[in-house]
């Protein structure tokens, strides 16, 4: 049974194959990519997830990254073998959705990529918000802001919906990469101010005076956009 389509780009031949016989016993159909150039020209086959090794020969993984989401909201976890938080935030600043610190282990690989899968599949109706100005339709995975479609990456998407869900209800950060992530994420905090900077910048007029998500000093985040009546 095929579970979903997923890429691989990784140089590291022991890697990419390690990675591949893990993916494939668990059902996924899993290609590879060993340069990105070769990543770029698989992009045009539809794949539900890509796994992109940050170090490639050819390209950075980074400018890899922006390329696909440049028409594309597939998420993305970035393999990454440096240990930086900063490097983890700059890469969800560029729009990965995770990342994996190498070494890792396989089986907790394949755990992210069935986590991301799960709330990447956001599946609910339609909340608009400030007489149509903010439109969240979870059901075609799409943010209208002030009628135009705003890319947002699986893991924006998803804590937006999440706040906007829940009008004025304050969320701490922990409690935002529980229903977000899903497990534990060394450096969460910073992750979800990287993620809420990347929204803010997508949505608001003046991320410093927000219509939509307030930050609550010392505890988190809340929305503040008023629900339109039906
Ligand atoms: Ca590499």
């Amino acid at each position: 049974m095929n579970k979903g389509r997923i890429l691989v780009v990784e140089d590291e031949h022991k890697i990419s194959e390690i990675v591949k016989t893990y993916l494939e016993k668990e059902g996924f159909s899993v290609t590879t990519a060993s340069t990105g150039q070769d990543a770029v020209s698989l992009l045009r086959n539809k794949f539900d997830l890509i796994i992109l090794d940050l170090m490639l020969p050819d390209m950075d993984g980074e400018d890899i990254c922006r390329t696909i989401r440049q028409d594309a909201d597939v998420p993305i976890i970035m393999l990454t073998a440096k240990s930086e938080e900063d490097d983890r935030i700059k890469g969800l600043g560029m729009g990965a959705d995770d990342y994996v610190v190498k070494p890792f282990s396989p089986r907790e690989l394949v755990a992210r990529v069935k986590a991301l899968l799960r709330r990447s599949k956001g599946a609910r109706e339609s909340m608009s918000f400030n007489n149509g100005d903010l439109v969240i339709d979870s059901f075609r995975f799409e943010i209208k802001k002030g009628g135009a479609v705003v890319v947002f990456t699986p893991t924006e998407f998803k804590l937006l919906q999440c706040l906007a869900e829940r009008p004025g209800q304050i969320f701490s950060r922990l409690q935002l990469v529980n229903v977000i992530l899903g497990y534990d994420f060394e450096g969460y905090d910073r992750t979800i101010d990287a993620h809420i900077k990347n929204i803010r910048h997508k949505i608001e007029e003046d991320p410093r005076e927000p219509s939509y998500i307030k930050t609550v000093y010392g505890i988190g985040y809340k929305f503040i956009g008023t629900p339109d009546e039906d």
